[in-house]
């Protein structure tokens, strides 16, 4: 556990950040049974997802859009200098290429994403612009950059940040490819949230797993796996392993579990289940979801502990261990 995350969680663990905007915190440190709905509403992946919600609520009493929160929450992981696993400062594929995942949805079945895209700092507003902007839901590579130079996007220097540099360095010694649990195989922000009204969006953005092949795409920027959002049900939201994710379209398998009744907590639950019953090698891989339905009611559920995630609500902004996890 790097050292940052563990002065993060001993400082926030267990205990309610205060924000601007937010009044009293809710002090809820374990989620077993899905809590009673709340609206607004913006819940995401880990430590970051802290900073994250703030800026997402900050975004929501400004412009009243949930889709406009989901885009700013995540695109303050993305300017996270100390992040190596979101923005262009994330760890690089194995020739120390920096390529980028990113989605966006909303709950009328608007979507758009981007995939192993270089060179932009918010691949988040990227996935925005495909969605709205042209008839396609998918850029990737050099066409998402194209599309993003004709949009105005700046192209930003192709250099590591100091600290992914040094990470890089340290793994060209071995060049093993070997993801540790809960530190080299996640940190995905993944963002789900709800209106007053009960309008969903989410998104996703990542720089996907450390050392990967160079042209591997992860679960963010895929519609059903990283990302789900239908205002009729709920949203969901991954991380982790994106293949094992992929695998069971993990976030639209949610949505339909809830859609047939199930609770947030319930379908989380099955998809871990579901995941697992597909996975070789179980014990090295982590996987984790977030999930809300229409009402405002959350589930959160992981293959193994370690997994946490932000709620942000009107009473506070609180980090949150899952605590819940898959067990055998
Ligand atoms: N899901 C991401 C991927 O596979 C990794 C992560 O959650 O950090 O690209």
């Amino acid at each position: 556990m790097s050292q940052r995350r563990k002065f993060i969680k001993q400082s926030l663990m267990g205990s309610a950040l205060f924000l601007p905007g937010l009044s009293a915190a809710c002090a809820q440190t374990n989620e077993k049974t899905a809590p009673a709905g709340e609206k607004p509403l913006i819940l995401s992946t880990w430590n970051h997802g802290v900073p994250a919600n703030a800026a997402g609520w900050t975004k929501l009493n400004e412009s009243g859009s949930i889709l406009d929160a989901v885009e700013a929450g995540v695109r303050d992981t993305e300017l996270d200098l100390t992040n190596l696993s979101v923005g262009l400062q994330g760890l690089p594929d194995r020739e120390g290429i920096t390529t980028l995942d990113a989605s966006i949805m909303t709950g009328d079945g608007s979507c758009g994403s981007v995939a192993f895209v270089r060179q932009v700092k918010h691949p988040i507003s990227l996935a925005r612009a495909v969605m709205e902007k042209t008839p396609h839901v998918m850029l990737a590579g050099e066409g998402a950059r194209q599309f993003a130079i004709a949009q105005g996007f700046p192209m930003e220097e192709e250099k590591l940040s100091p600290n992914a540099q040094i990470e890089y360095d340290k793994w060209k010694v071995t060049s093993e490819y070997k993801p540790i649990i809960n530190i080299e195989n996640h940190d995905t922000i993944g963002m789900i949230g709800i209106d007053a009204n009960g309008k969903l969006a989410g998104s996703c953005t990542t720089s996907g797993l450390a050392y990967k092949m160079h042209g591997r795409v992860g679960d963010s920027p895929i519609i059903g796996a990283g990302l789900y959002v239908d205002d009729e049900v709920g949203a969901a939201t991954a991380t982790g392993l994106g293949e094992t994710i992929i695998r069971i379209c993990g976030s639209f398998l949610i949505v339909e579990l809830m859609r047939q009744g199930r609770t947030p907590q319930e379908a989380c639950e099955e998809a871990v289940k579901r995941l697992v019953s597909k996975t070789k090698n179980i014990k090295d891989i982590q996987a984790g979801f977030l999930a809300v339905n229409k009402y405002g009611e959350t589930g959160a559920f992981a293959v193994h502990p370690g997994f946490n995630f932000a709620k942000a609500t009107a009473s506070g902004n609180v980090l949150i261990d899952s605590n819940s996890h898959f067990k055998p």
